[in-house]
C-alpha cells in the first residue's frame, strides 16, 4: 500500500457574531482538514490545529514540505513516517506549525490504519475503557462590549449551557484582573453553587495578576484555572499550583514528548490538556498520555476544530486508561465549544449530534464505532466552504 496524494482543505465562513479570547477577537471560523489518499482507494482524514492565516500557511507545510517526504511510503508505517518527518523538520521547528502540520497527516494515517483493519481507532489502540464520555460546554467568549454588558450576558449564557445538559462549563477571561473576577462571579451566579465551572485565561496574566484572579476563583470554588500564564513560564505555573486551591490546567500550546516531559517534570499542572491536532498527532499524543500518567497527572484533552478533531478525541478519550482506577474512577471529559461551528455540526455525512446526545444522555457522548475515526466528511460540504 502506498500514499499517492496528500491534500489540505482549508474551510472558512463568517461567524454570526464577533467572538474573542484574551488575545484577540475573531470574525471567521476556519478548519484545516487533511486528506491522505492511497493506491488501494482507502482515504484517511486528519485535522491540523490553527485558525485563519495559520491554516493557510500550514497547508503549504502539509502539501509542499511533508507530502514530498512521504509520497510512495506505506501509510501503515505511521510511526516510521512520524519520525522521518520529525527528524527532517527538526532543524526548522520542533514546536508550532511544523508539528501542527504533521499532526493532521498522522491522524489521517491512523484513520487509514483503522479502515484497513476494519476497526474503530480505539480498538487499534487497545480498546475502550468507556463507551461514552461526559461532556463540558464552553462558551462565555469575550465580545467587544462593556464589561457590565458582558457580565450580564455571562450570567445568562452560563445558565443556558447548564440547562442544555453539559456536565460543566468553561468561560473566557482577559478583560483585566478586576473585570475578570466580576465575570467569573457572573458565571458562578449563572450556574449556581454546585455546578463545576472552569476559567480559561489563554495565557494573558503575569504571575501576580494570576494570583489575584486565582484567589478569587479559590473563593468561588472554580474547578480549574486554564493557561493562567505564558506556556514558557514554568516557574509561574509551579508557583501558582503550589499557592492556589483551584486546579491549574494547561498544555494546549505544548508540543511533542520532549516539550511535555519538561512541563510535567516541572509539577505545575493539576490537569494536562494535550491538543492532538497540534502536538504531533495520535502517535505522539499516545506517548504524551503515557508521560502524563507516569507523572500521575490526569488528562482532559484540549478539543478545538471540526468534527474530524472531535471524532479523533472521542476515540482517544475512549482508549484513555482510568487514572488511578476504582469503582468510581476519575473520568476525562470531552471539551465542546457551544458557539457557532458549522464545521463540527454539518461536516459529516452522519453528524455526531453532540448537543442532542448531551441533552438526552445525561451529559454524555457516545464513542463512534465505525472504522478508523468512525466518521466520514461530506465532500460537497467541503467544496462549498473551501478557501484554500
Ligand atoms: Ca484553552
Amino acid at each position: 500500500m502506498k500514499i499517492t496524494r496528500i491534500t489540505s482543505h482549508v474551510l472558512s465562513y463568517d461567524m454570526p457574531d464577533v467572538l474573542g479570547y484574551s488575545q484577540q477577537f475573531y470574525a471567521k471560523r476556519t478548519a484545516h482538514l487533511v486528506e491522505v489518499e492511497t493506491d488501494e482507494g482507502i482515504t484517511g482524514w486528519g485535522e491540523c490545529f490553527g485558525p485563519g492565516a495559520i491554516a493557510v500557511a500550514n497547508k503549504g507545510i502539509v502539501e509542499g514540505v511533508i507530502q514530498p517526504m512521504i509520497l510512495g511510503d506505506d501509510p501503515m508505517d505511521r510511526d516510521v513516517i512520524w519520525h522521518k518527518v520529525y527528524n527532517l523538520l527538526r532543524d526548522h521547528g520542533q514546536k508550532g506549525m511544523p508539528l501542527q502540520s504533521l499532526s493532521g497527516v498522522d491522524i489521517a494515517l491512523w484513520d487509514i490504519a483503522g479502515k484497513v483493519a476494519g476497526l474503530p481507532l480505539h480498538k487499534l489502540i487497545g480498546g475502550a475503557h468507556r463507551d461514552s464520555v461526559p461532556c463540558y460546554g464552553y462558551g462565555m467568549m469575550l465580545r467587544p462590549e462593556p464589561v457590565d454588558d458582558l457580565a450580564a450576558r455571562f450570567v445568562d449564557e452560563a445558565a443556558t449551557i447548564k440547562d442544555a445538559g453539559f456536565v460543566a462549563t468553561k468561560m473566557k477571561v482577559g478583560m483585566g484582573p478586576k473585570a475578570d473576577v466580576r465575570l467569573a462571579e457572573a458565571v458562578h451566579k449563572g450556574v449556581g453553587a454546585d455546578f463545576p465551572f472552569m476559567v480559561d485565561a489563554n495565557h494573558c496574566y503575569t504571575t501576580s495578576d494570576a494570583f489575584y484572579v486565582g484567589r478569587a476563583l479559590d473563593e468561588l470554588g472554580a474547578y480549574w484555572f486554564e493557561e493562567p500564564v505564558a506556556p514558557e513560564d514554568h516557574d509561574g505555573y509551579r508557583e501558582l499550583r503550589a499557592g492556589l486551591k483551584t486546579n491549574i490546567a494547561g498544555g494546549e500550546a505544548e508540543f511533542n514528548r520532549w516539550g511535555w516531559r519538561a512541563i510535567l517534570e516541572n509539577r505545575g499542572l493539576d490537569i494536562a490538556q494535550p491538543e492532538v491536532c497540534a502536538l504531533g498527532g495520535i502517535s505522539e499524543y499516545l506517548r504524551v498520555l503515557a508521560l502524563a500518567h507516569a507523572h500521575h497527572t490526569p488528562v482532559i484533552n484540549h478539543v478545538w476544530g471540526s468534527a474530524i478533531a472531535v471524532a479523533a478525541n472521542l476515540q482517544l478519550l475512549a482508549a484513555m486508561p482510568p487514572l488511578p482506577g476504582g469503582l468510581n474512577p476519575w473520568e476525562p471529559m470531552l471539551e465542546f465549544d457551544t458557539t457557532d461551528n458549522k464545521f463540527r455540526d454539518n461536516l459529516l455525512k452522519e453528524p455526531l449530534n453532540i448537543q442532542d446526545q448531551v441533552r438526552n444522555n445525561g451529559g454524555r457522548v457516545k464513542i463512534p464505532t465505525g472504522h478508523g475515526l468512525g466518521v466520514e466528511p461530506d465532500r460537497d460540504f467541503i467544496t462549498q466552504y473551501k478557501i484554500a
